[in-house]
């Protein structure tokens, strides 16, 4: 384990910010996660591990061992004669792996079922934890189960997919944070039907293409989405962010008739029985927040629900306009937004 003392995560993190580990280490073999482990416990300091970093918002200094998971194996199943490769296959991914990157090198396998995840940042091991999801896919339509450190315990074990209790951007791995995530295993498809049901993929296969969007191949279904996704959301390399800072509010359908009656322009869309998700970034964009800028954050100019910021920005400043914009809509709307990314001060995890 190769030890380095106070390091900025400034390179760490989609908002830029730049606070300091008071120690860190790059986990690159279970091993690691063995010695990290009995480091913490000689310290008696806090840990934190993270991936691509686009996902968490850091308010301080870290007063302990930040782990950086740099597993990255990934193991594809064996080549076979064209025509006799099996309809379904396991991809093994270690978690330090790039997301976007195994979604790029299923594809060229001639494996479905990732594309509509294209271009979301970071890495696999992070994925499950909220359920990434995009354009009516999830990580769980083709999850098969994860593998686990347990940094309390140091026990390893397998969790399968009808054990991670998955929901909307949720998972159990968010309710037991000593789980480290240490690889994924996926079950991809040869052949599939294109996942369209997002209006905005078919539209944009059709008008890149100029074919129908109904038999689209996994690679212009991902063009598709990538295209949509530059010219909407800001690259974090040149405009610090983590994409959306709110999780879409999921009401009743007694309240969603209550403020679609006051304003009928509401975005809402049914996700089960009696239950409405609301598009928050549309609940933002009505009080005339989109654009904002004050100091070092503000609020993207095409996406409401991306908060952005500067360089030089204080975590605590992000937090402080995600607080303003919460305040603004439960008064206006009566709806309560939770924020999705993860809060860390200088000991751990905190909730607004
Ligand atoms: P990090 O930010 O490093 O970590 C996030 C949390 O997971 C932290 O609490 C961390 O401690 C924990 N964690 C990280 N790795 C592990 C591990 N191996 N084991 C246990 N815990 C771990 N999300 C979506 O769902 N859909 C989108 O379409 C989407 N689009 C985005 C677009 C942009 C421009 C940006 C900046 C973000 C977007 N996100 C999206 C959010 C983010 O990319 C995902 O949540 C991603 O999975 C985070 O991965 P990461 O490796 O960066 O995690
Ligand atoms: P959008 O297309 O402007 O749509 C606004 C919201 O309406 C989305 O959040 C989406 O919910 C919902 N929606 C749109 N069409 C829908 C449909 N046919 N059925 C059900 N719900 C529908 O959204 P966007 O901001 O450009 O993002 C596009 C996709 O990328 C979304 O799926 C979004 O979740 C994902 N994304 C996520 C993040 C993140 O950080 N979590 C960042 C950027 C983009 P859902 O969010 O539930 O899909």
């Amino acid at each position: 384990m190769e030890l380095q003392h106070s390091v900025s995560l400034q390179p760490y993190n989609t908002l830029g910010l730049d606070v300091k580990a008071a120690y860190f280490i790059r986990i690159n073999q279970l091993d690691d996660l063995y010695a990290a482990r009995e480091f913490c416990q000689d310290k008696r300091c806090p840990w934190l591990i993270i991936g691509g970093g686009s996902n968490l918002v850091l308010t301080q200094d870290f007063d302990g061992l930040v782990m950086f998971m740099a597993m990255e194996q990934v193991c594809w199943p064996a080549e076979q004669p064209a025509g006799s490769i099996s309809e379904v296959f396991l991809v093994t991914v270690q978690a330090g792996y790039e997301w976007d990157l195994l979604v790029e090198q299923s594809i060229i396998r001639g494996a479905s079922g990732l594309e509509n995840l294209s271009l979301i940042p970071g890495q696999v091991g992070a994925a499950p934890i909220q359920n990434i999801g995009a354009y009516g896919v999830e990580i769980k339509d083709c999850l098969e189960s994860v593998q686990v450190f347990d940094f309390d315990s140091a026990q390893e074990f397998e969790l399968f997919h009808a054990d991670c209790e998955f929901g909307y951007r949720d998972s159990i791995f968010k309710r037991h944070q000593s789980w480290i995530v240490t690889q994924v295993k996926l079950h991809l498809k040869q052949e599939s039907k294109p996942q369209i049901s997002y209006g905005i993929i078919a539209d944009t296969i059709e008008s890149l293409t100029g074919e129908s969007a109904n038999h689209a191949s996994p690679q212009k279904v991902r063009d598709a989405v990538m295209h949509i996704r530059r010219s909407k959301l800001p690259d974090p390399k040149q405009i610090p962010n983590v994409g959306s800072f709110f999780k879409n509010p999921i009401i009743s359908i007694e309240q969603k008739q209550k403020l679609a009656q006051q304003w009928p322009g509401i975005v809402a869309y049914e996700v089960g029985a009696n239950s409405y998700k609301l598009a928050a970034g549309w609940l933002i964009e009505q009080l005339g927040w989109k654009g904002f800028r004050e100091g070092e954050v503000g609020v993207h100019e095409h996406q409401a629900l991306v908060l952005v910021c500067s360089g030089s920005a204080k975590g605590r400043e992000v937090l402080d306009l995600a607080k303003r914009i919460k305040v603004d809509v439960a008064a206006k709307f009566g709806v309560t937004l939770e924020i999705e990314p993860r809060l860390f001060d200088s000991r751990g995890e905190f909730y607004l």
